[in-house]
């Protein structure tokens, strides 16, 4: 049975950062041309993915742990409307206010009536791959309000005026000459003799984001997990840049995917002991925020929350991709991928770059959309070993293959093949005729035109001396 959460519609065009420019090889051609860009991937990839690797061995149920995530994201997935709406009255009870948004644009919005109605002309951010999908930023600047992000990497990234390509590290494109560069040209108020020793570059944007802190009242966050039973919010970050955001604005608007929500608290605990370990190679989360409503007196008195759909339910609605909507956004299939860590997180054009991105944006956006990445992978299968929650991400990338549309001359050598398959007569003379071939020395040079093009990157398997068939004939 199939399930429903609403009308299963994808993510809109002309909003948001889910489609990009450039087919991935194309763009991935560029990125390859960038030496510096391939050093800085090397290093960073090589480093998070030894101390993963350490503090996930020092736990002999991690296995276990990882069943525990696929099993627990499975039941929400099957039950989410129910618990959607068991989050929803319980914000409510607890003086917040829920909106649903059905796609970027209704969320875009949602967002700016709200930071109008403050009277507020700039908000703080907190880290949010929500709010980069649906290009919130550039709906507040198109509505006059300034959007500011607070995780260090987002800050270089907005004042570089430039795209992430990491979920967990932004600006893992970048070096400390680039950033200091940036912090010179785009800083409000920056020192500038300011070097790029990285404690001197960090303290650059401390000061300047305390004081932003201090005097910008709404902010914006996402949210890494909703708890139905409560109604409890929760963001996990690694400088407290985010908890400055959560804690010191009156108004806190957050946008959270409805994939998003989990049933109760102790199913929080499972995923908080396998995201840090997963994704920053950490034992546990440096800040973990939860809040629940409003509490008078205490932290922001106004509170909202924006369940965003964006695509989600179209994705929610086969059963063979779903299973994208499992992602805890950990981003340890991207240090694992050797097509990521040779193209980087821009040649996939969507704001989820590597493996995950590879299976999520074709399904948010509809596959013709994002029709070549599903093909941005070598089906290594490292990324599912890599995943925390198990997410099948090669069988997904085959299945979304096969939803692409080919190329009618594909379509028809494919037809051709299955026919000779299904007729064994035919099939004994095609292995004959292979072998003429051999014979007549195509071997080693890939297969003719116009095939060519599949045999360009890809051994043509060696006919054998004998095939099956002659070796039962001669018994
Ligand atoms: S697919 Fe798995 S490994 Fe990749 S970011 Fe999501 S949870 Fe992490």
């Amino acid at each position: 049975m199939t399930t429903f959460l609403g009308m299963p519609a994808t993510a809109p065009r002309g909003v948001g950062n889910l489609r990009g420019d450039e087919t991935f090889p194309a763009a991935a051609h560029h990125a390859l041309a960038d030496d510096q860009l391939r050093r800085n991937l090397r290093h960073a990839t090589t480093t998070i993915r030894g101390k993963s690797g350490r503090v996930i061995a020092e736990l002999p149920d991690w296995q276990e742990l990882r069943s525990a995530g696929s099993a627990l994201k499975a039941f929400v997935m099957a039950n989410l409307d129910s618990l959607l709406e068991q989050l929803e009255a319980r914000v409510t009870a607890a003086g917040g206010v829920v909106h649903w948004a059905a796609d970027a644009n209704e969320a875009n919005a949602i967002v700016l009536d709200l930071v109008r109605r403050t009277g507020s002309e700039r908000v703080i951010k907190v880290k949010s791959m929500a709010t980069q999908e649906i290009g919130l930023n550039e709906a507040l600047e198109a509505g006059g309000i300034q959007p500011i992000e607070t995780d260090l990497a987002e800050l270089i990234v907005q004042l570089g005026n430039d795209k992430p390509s990491h979920i967990l590290v932004p600006a893992i494109h970048r070096n400390r000459a680039e950033i200091r560069e940036i912090f010179l040209k785009s800083m409000p108020g920056v020192d500038p003799d300011l070097t790029d020793d990285p404690p001197v570059l960090a303290a650059a944007a401390r000061k300047y984001l305390r004081e932003t802190f201090l005097s910008t009242t709404v902010a914006v966050s996402g949210a890494n997990f909703g708890i139905a039973e409560t109604g409890t919010l929760a963001v996990v970050e690694s400088e407290g840049n985010g908890r400055m955001c959560l804690t010191l604005p009156d108004t806190l608007i957050t946008v959270m995917g409805i994939e998003k929500v989990v049933p109760s608290w102790p199913d929080l605990e499972v995923f908080l002991q396998l995201l840090p370990r997963a994704s920053t190679g950490e034992r546990m989360n440096p800040y973990t925020t939860m809040w629940t409503g409003v509490t008078p007196g205490d932290g922001p008195q106004n509170f909202h929350l924006v369940l965003l759909d964006n695509g989600r339910s179209a994705v929610l609605a086969d059963p063979a991709g779903r299973a994208a909507l499992h992602c805890i956004r950990c981003s340890a299939c991207l240090n694992v991928c050797p097509v990521y860590e040779r193209t980087g997180g821009h040649a996939y054009g969507s704001v989820y770059p590597g493996p995950i991105g590879a299976v999520l944006s074709p399904q948010l956006t509809g596959v013709a959309d994002n029709a070549s990445l599903p093909y941005a992978s070598s089906l290594c299968g490292a990324c599912f070993d890599a995943c925390p929650v198990k997410i099948d991400i090669p069988s997904m990338l085959v299945h979304l293959r096969n939803k692409v549309s080919h190329p009618a001359a594909e379509r028809a050598a494919m037809r051709a093949a299955a026919y000779t398959m299904d007729h064994p007569k035919l099939y004994a003379r095609a292995q004959r005729a292979a072998k003429l071939a051999r014979i007549a020395g195509r071997r080693g040079r890939g297969l003719p035109p116009p095939f060519s093009g599949w045999t360009a990157s890809r051994d043509l398997p060696e006919v054998p001396q004998q095939t099956f068939r002659d070796w039962w004939a001669s018994r």
